[in-house]
């Protein structure tokens, strides 16, 4: 598939970088290892996230901090915006155990404590109407899945496909198909879903001209740009991406 026949592209957009002050409001678990948490505060007018897979700076201080330096030297983690509005934003955590800040955080923070938020910065906006879209990832990709599928049309071939551990930790996500969980058990993160992508040949291909999105651990990388090779998708055309390493704190994926 040529790119000259794509009927979409994605385009890189800008933000003004801004930091902004929140609270925690509230908190909703939706699975045991899954919690959604609502952090509100006058800063966060004007916030905006032109891309499903956006992601912003969380900083995670202490304790009270008097200055915006204060706040940006605090440990960060990034993740994705789900929801917004003029004084709320809405979050959502894999919580992984008690490792890490962000997760631990977002499980047990009393309510009523300040985190920061910094960007989103840039963004990547699809720009026209994908043939088809084929969303993977597991649990941290979920608001990121979340947002893509509220721009698929009802009439145009999807597949969404999530990793967890087990039925148990499934989740509602609003999309035009059933979503397919994959339960990857006491096996490493990641596993079911390389098994899947390196099973999928060329015939299962979801439609034309698609908008492929993977994302979960590292080790998904690999079999994710494989597939796109025997698809014949331009990986300008797709997000490939690992959300978090095994035993690696703080990760940063390559842009
Ligand atoms: C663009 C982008 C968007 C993201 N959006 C989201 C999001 O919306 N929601 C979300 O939950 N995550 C999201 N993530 C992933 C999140 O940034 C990482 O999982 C982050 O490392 C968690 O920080 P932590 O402080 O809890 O753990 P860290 O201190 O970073 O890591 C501590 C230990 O926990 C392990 N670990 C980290 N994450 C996981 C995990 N999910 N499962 C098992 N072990 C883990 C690490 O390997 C390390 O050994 C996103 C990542 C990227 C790059």
């Amino acid at each position: 598939m040529s790119d000259t026949q794509s009927g979409f592209s994605i385009e890189r957009r800008g933000l003004d970088l801004r930091f902004r002050t929140v609270t925690l409001s509230s908190r909703e678990w939706l699975a045991p290892d899954y919690v959604r948490v609502r952090v509100t505060g006058s800063d966060l007018a004007g916030f905006a996230s032109l891309g499903s897979d956006d992601h912003m700076r969380l900083f995670f201080p202490a304790g009270p901090v008097g200055s915006v330096e204060e706040m940006r030297a605090a440990p960060s983690r990034e993740y994705t915006p789900l929801a917004w509005g003029d004084d709320w934003l809405d979050i959502e955590f894999a919580v992984h155990g008690d490792t890490g800040i962000a997760a631990p955080w977002a499980a047990t923070a009393p309510l009523g404590s300040s985190i920061g938020v910094g960007g989103p910065r840039g963004s990547a906006v699809i720009d026209g109407q994908p043939g088809s879209w084929f969303l993977v990832g597991d649990e941290t990709a979920i608001p990121a899945i979340r947002r893509f599928s509220a721009l698929i049309p009802d009439t145009t071939p999807a597949r969404i496909v999530i990793e967890t551990v087990s039925a148990g930790r499934e989740i509602d996500i609003d999309a035009p198909v059933e979503v397919e969980w994959l339960h990857r058990g006491a096996a490493a993160s990641g596993s079911a879903l390389i098994a899947f992508l390196d099973g999928l040949t060329e015939a299962d291909a979801v439609g034309s001209d698609p908008f492929v999105f993977v994302a979960a651990e590292q080790s998904v990388v690999k079999p994710g740009r494989a597939l796109l090779e025997r698809w014949g998708v331009d990986a300008r055309n797709a997000v490939v991406k690992g959300y978090w390493k095994h035993g690696e704190a703080e990760y940063h994926a390559p842009h």
